[in-house]
């Protein structure tokens, strides 16, 4: 037997429950190892009848020798009689009639549970209990893990075939360490960690099991990490472009403002990742509005100057326009040649634009994910900026990075908790802009309960008042209730229409007009929502830029690429709807000018979790906090899936609550890679072989070995 044995092969499974371990994802030896029991409980060591008292709980085996179920007594009760060869004893199990199926004269039983002393006698009361198949059974069937189970085969069942491979742990499961380095960590020998975590004696040995299985598992997938990261520079070549104050100067030349210092190391790290031949694998995080354009600006201003091209993508046209726009902004009268692919492009005009990309006569393409068709070519690409806005294409970059090996800038709005940033995103280098550029007003977040609604309406009439301008914001275009969105349609509707309101989902378009001709008549109120014809939206937000519309209703078509420093309010209404991110996001839309803003969550959420995103709303305004929280509140199993990043999942370690483990790991494993990149060393044969069992070929790893 190895790790690969299939486990129909193993006693007491065979081919029928073979089948139905593969409904569980277990399939080997290997699988069932690391089947781990769900919850442990703990049994004392079974003892002699004759040595055991009131008062405290005990673990006795015995045979049954009588059984007497009293069903007149309150309440009923099964009573029974065990003897060993010192003593008997009455176990009285109440309500125990169910029982009576199970257990007959004859049999062996190990019970654990509670003495106490009935009438001068010694009983048991509701103990938990196992039949055993002989007095010789002297594994402790009370104790022990308990494991996921499904309808045709129990945790008993599971438990007693893991244990029968248990006894030869020690020859399937190689150590991964030397001593001394457990010693220093801490971490108990790979074989004992695996009989623990099934059968550990007690409290401790399974905690300690757990340390040393969680650290292992964390480990592989940071060696993984570091492994991917160190092939992606060092077996493909970038070009090293050159940097020096000319040119530095004559790019910022370009911005009608100085950097802010959270810019300006940014592009420090950019900068020095580029002169390197090694491909810049980097990624950028920013809240919205905290400048990332002009860094990645500056990147490809960089680029152009090494002669070479640059692709800049966004996830949609409207957003690959609005890069272009605002790149044009800073770029009026260079002599940089620069292009917008768009999709609506085709025939002789694309043909000619596709050929110039080709000789190297335009330096800059913007344009969506689909500048990576494969009809695209580029005479000497150097750098593909990615904005992901908040959406993380992991593949997609890995595909490009198959192609071509331009140096590679990755932004995002969505800040990425650290455990994440050390997982997921864990063979990328991260640049951070912390702070955003001065002069930006304070935003003001107030969570509005119905009784309240009336008020806040009050207050932004106020400020429409003032000249300024507000955004409404609903879940949805079109409201769940058809009916009532019938109702609305006609305009002199006898029904009571807003008696209806807490009755369902509010949506963009009846609260429109509900706003426009009751609550602000005096104003200018505009609709806007996805499925509008692409030039009617644009119309209106150019309306809305240039102050012709006071308010704004939408749905979340505003959350990207909205730049209107005078909008500074924002109402959000079902808040408790919106994703935490979608909710920061959104929010980031105000505050961008220098007064202060003010967004009103209206929201009676029927949940905690909910309440608990409404409060961290109105605590903090720094993303990375509230996506440290929002992780917290999701568990990390949404996001941290093998989906994502092509990892294995994690099965027992979890990146939140084993954050320390994960520093750990992390650290250890590139500082491994650091002085072994090929885990050729002896001492690390046994890591090796099973980095390549766990990771197969999604590290490309075989070559390796
Ligand atoms: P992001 O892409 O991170 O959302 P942008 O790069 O679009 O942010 O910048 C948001 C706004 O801030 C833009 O109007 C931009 O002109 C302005 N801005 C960027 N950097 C600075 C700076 N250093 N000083 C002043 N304003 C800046
Ligand atoms: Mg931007």
């Amino acid at each position: 037997m190895d790790l690969k044995t299939p486990v129909q092969f193993l006693k007491g499974v065979g081919p029928a429950r073979a089948k139905i371990f593969e409904q569980l994802a277990v399939y080997t030896v290997s699988d069932l190892l690391e089947y781990f029991p769900r919850d442990w409980q703990f049994a004392p060591d079974a003892v002699k009848i004759a040595q055991i008292e009131a008062g405290k709980i005990f673990t006795v085996i015995g045979m049954l020798e009588s059984m007497d179920f009293h069903s007149y007594r309150k309440p009923a009760m099964l009573e029974v009689s065990i003897a060993d060869d010192t003593a008997e004893l009455r176990i009285v199990w109440f309500h125990g009639g169910f029982l009576q199926k199970q257990l007959k004269p004859g049999q062996i039983i190990t019970a654990s549970g509670k003495v106490d002393l009935y009438k001068h006698q010694l009983q048991m009361t509701n103990p938990k209990f196992s039949i055993l198949e002989s007095q010789l059974e002297k594994n402790n069937q009370l104790s022990g893990g308990i494991y996921p189970a499904c309808k045709q085969l129990s945790s008993g069942q599971i438990k007693r075939i893991i244990a029968s491979i248990l006894d030869e742990v020690d020859g399937l499961v190689d150590e991964f360490y030397d001593k001394k380095f457990l010693r220093k960590n801490d971490l108990v020998g790979r074989k004992e960690a695996f009989k623990w975590i099934h059968t550990p004696k007690d409290e401790e040995e399974l905690a300690r099991a757990k340390r040393r299985l969680k650290y292992d598992e964390l480990f592989l997938m940071q060696l993984g990490l570091a492994l991917r990261r160190y092939k992606s520079q060092h077996f493909s070549a970038a070009i090293a472009m050159r940097c020096d104050e000319k040119i530095d100067s004559r790019i910022r030349k370009r911005f009608p403002f100085l950097l802010t210092e959270c810019q300006d190391n940014v592009i420090g790290e950019i900068v020095s990742d580029m002169q390197k031949s090694q491909p810049m694998n980097r990624l950028l995080q920013g809240d919205v509005g905290s400048g990332k354009t002009v860094v990645a600006l500056y990147a490809a201003l960089l680029a152009v100057a090494a002669k070479t091209q640059v692709a800049i993508m966004a996830p949609t046209e409207i957003l690959a326009a609005q890069h272009f726009t605002s790149m044009e902004r800073y770029l009026k009268n260079s002599s940089v040649k620069r292009v917008l692919l768009t999709g609506g492009l085709a025939g002789k005009k694309r043909k000619e634009l596709l050929q110039k990309i080709k000789s190297g006569e335009i330096n800059i393409v913007v344009g969506t994910v689909a500048l990576l068709q494969k009809d695209i070519k580029f005479a000497k690409l150097g750098l593909v900026v990615i904005d992901e806005q908040h959406k993380f294409g992991v593949h997609q970059r890995a595909e490009l990075r198959k192609k071509t090996t331009p140096h590679c800038l990755v932004m995002t709005a969505t800040p990425i908790p650290r455990t994440l940033a050390m997982t997921a995103f864990g063979d990328l280098d991260i640049s951070i802009i912390k702070h955003s550029p001065p002069g930006r007003g304070k935003i003001i977040t107030r969570w509005v309960d119905k009784e309240h609604l009336q008020k806040a309406y009050d207050f932004v009439r106020q400020r429409l008042k003032a000249r300024k301008q507000a955004y409404f914001v609903y879940p949805r275009i079109y409201s769940s209730c058809v009916e009532r969105d019938a109702l609305c349609e006609k305009e002199n509707t006898q029904y009571a229409i807003r008696n209806t309101r807490y009755d369902e989902i509010k949506a963009a378009t009846s609260e429109w007009k509900y706003l426009s001709k009751k609550v602000f008549p005096e104003f200018n109120v505009v609709l806007l929502h996805g499925k509008m014809p692409s030039q009617e939206k644009q119309q209106i937000m150019a309306d809305f830029h240039k102050g012709k519309i006071d308010v704004l209703v939408s749905t979340v078509v505003i959350e990207v690429g909205v730049d209107v420093p005078n909008a500074t309010i924002m109402v959000i209404e079902e808040a408790d709807r919106f994703g935490l991110a979608q909710l920061h996001q959104l929010r980031g839309r105000i505050g961008r000018g220098e007064d202060k803003s003010y967004c009103f969550l209206f929201a009676e959420p029927n949940n905690e979790t909910a309440e608990n995103r409404l409060d961290v709303m109105t605590r903090s305004n720094d993303g990375f906090e509230i996506a440290d929280y929002d992780l917290r509140l999701r568990g990390p199993g949404e996001l941290f899936s093998a989906r994502q990043h092509g990892l294995p999942d994690l099965k027992i370690a979890n990146i939140i609550d084993d954050y320390a483990l994960l520093l750990m790991s992390r650290k250890n494993a590139f500082k491994m890679v650091d002085c072994d990149p090929m885990l050729k060393d002896d001492a690390h044969k046994n890591i090796r072989r099973e980095l390549i069992a766990k990771f197969g070929d999604s590290l490309g790893l075989a070559g390796i070995a």
